[in-house]
C-alpha cells in the first residue's frame, strides 16, 4: 500500500494538475461512466464532531475509494485543522487498499478547481473583473485558481468582516492584479465574474445586485440550510452543477427548488458542457450559475494524481499491507 503523508501533498500537487483531474471526472459523471456513492455524514455525540464518508468510483480512471473525515470545531485550539480529511484509494480489480492519501490541502484544491472549471465552460470570453464574496480559509485557494482562467485585470472582494480581506489582497498582489475591498452592490456591478465561498444560513448576494452576463460559483452551499445567494438569482441563471441530486438537497439550488421556482429538470450537469453535450452558456446577457456542491469523485480524482506524482517523485512511502 502507498501512503502519501498530508505534508507531502503541497509539493507535489499543483492547482493544474487538480485542474485537469476534476475536468474529466465531472465528464466521466456526465457520461455516467462514473458515480458517487450515497454520502455518510453523522454527528457522532463527542467532541462536537461531525464525521462522515463520501464515496465512488471512476470506470475510466478506474478510481474507487473514499473520503473519510469531516469537521472537529475545538481543533484549532489543539493547533490543528478544523476540518479533517483522509483519501483511500482501492484496486477496482482486486479490491486492495491500494492507497492512503493526506486530504486536508486536496479538499482546498478540488474545491477551487471546480470553480475555476466553470469558469473556463461558462464565463464569457471577456471577463476581466473577478469578484470574491468571502474570504475564509478556502478563498485564497478559490482566487489562485480563478485568476488562471481569464486575463482578469482586477479584483473586488467582500466579506462580513472586512479586516480578513488583506488575505486576498495578497494572492491577488502574488498575481500582479489589483484588489480593492468594496460593497456587496459595487462586487455586483463591476464582475464578470463572482465566486461565492461563506458559510452563510442566509442569502447575501441579491439578484438585483448582479448584472447579465455575469457567471457566478457559488461554493459555500454544501450542506442542508446554508444559503449564500437570493433564490431570485438562482431562478433567472441558467444553472450548472456538478451533480444534481446534490444540487437539489444540499447545494445552492435547493431553496429555489424547495419553493418551486426551478426543478431539477433545469439544472445541467457541467461535464455535459465539458463533453460538448450542451452548449453551456448561449448568449452574452445569460447570467449562468454553478452550483458547487462537492463531490466524492473529486477527492478520488486528485487523491489518484496525488499517487502517481508521489510514486514519480520517490516520495511514496510504501508500506506492506
Ligand atoms: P471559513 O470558516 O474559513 O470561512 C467562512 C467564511 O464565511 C468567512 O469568510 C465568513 O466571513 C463567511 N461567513 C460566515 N457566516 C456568514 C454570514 N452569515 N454572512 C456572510 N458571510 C459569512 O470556511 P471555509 O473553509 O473558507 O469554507 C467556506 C464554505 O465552503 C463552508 O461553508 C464550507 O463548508 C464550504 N466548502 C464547500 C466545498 C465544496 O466542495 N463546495 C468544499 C469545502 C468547503
Amino acid at each position: 500500500m502507498i501512503i502519501v503523508p498530508e505534508r507531502e501533498i503541497a509539493g507535489l500537487v499543483s492547482a493544474d494538475a487538480c485542474f485537469a483531474a476534476v475536468e474529466q471526472v465531472f465528464a466521466s459523471m456526465a457520461k455516467k461512466s462514473a458515480r458517487n456513492f450515497p454520502v455518510v455524514r453523522e454527528a457522532i455525540g463527542h467532541a462536537d464532531a461531525l464525521y462522515g464518508f463520501k464515496s465512488g468510483f471512476d470506470r475510466e480512471s478506474l478510481a474507487l475509494g473514499l473520503k473519510s473525515g469531516g469537521f472537529w470545531p475545538r481543533n484549532t485550539e489543539r493547533g490543528l485543522t478544523n476540518h479533517q480529511s483522509t483519501v483511500f484509494l482501492f484496486d477496482a480489480d482486486t479490491g486492495r487498499c491500494r492507497a492512503m492519501v493526506g486530504g486536508n490541502l486536496l479538499t482546498a484544491l478540488r474545491t477551487a478547481a471546480a470553480s475555476a472549471v466553470s469558469i473556463k465552460h461558462l464565463a464569457r470570453a471577456d471577463s476581466r473583473v473577478l469578484g470574491i464574496v468571502g474570504a475564509g480559509h478556502q478563498s485564497t485557494f478559490q482566487l489562485r485558481a480563478a485568476l488562471d482562467q481569464r486575463p482578469f485585470e482586477k479584483v473586488v472582494g467582500w466579506n462580513l468582516h472586512p479586516e480578513k480581506l488583506g488575505r486576498l489582497a495578497a494572492v491577488a498582489a502574488e498575481k500582479g492584479v489589483p484588489f480593492e475591498a468594496v460593497d456587496l452592490d459595487r462586487l455586483g456591478a463591476e464582475a464578470d465574474v463572482i465566486i461565492t465561498i461563506t458559510s452563510s444560513f442566509a442569502p447575501i448576494l441579491r439578484a438585483a445586485q448582479v448584472r447579465p452576463g455575469t457567471h457566478l460559483a457559488c461554493m459555500g452551499t454544501d450542506t442542508s440550510g446554508k444559503q449564500e445567494v437570493e433564490t431570485a438569482l438562482v431562478a433567472r441563471a441558467t444553472v450548472f452543477t456538478d451533480e444534481i441530486a446534490q444540487a437539489v438537497t444540499i447545494g445552492e439550488a435547493q431553496h429555489a427548488v424547495a419553493k418551486g421556482l426551478i426543478g431539477a429538470g433545469d439544472i445541467v450537469e457541467i461535464g455535459a458542457v465539458i463533453n460538448g453535450d450542451h452548449p453551456g452558456r448561449a448568449a452574452t446577457r445569460e447570467i449562468t450559475l454553478f452550483d458547487g456542491t462537492g463531490v466524492g469523485l473529486q477527492d478520488l480524482a486528485v487523491a489518484s494524481a496525488a499517487v502517481d506524482l508521489a510514486l514519480a517523485g520517490g516520495v511514496a512511502v510504501e508500506v506492506d499491507f
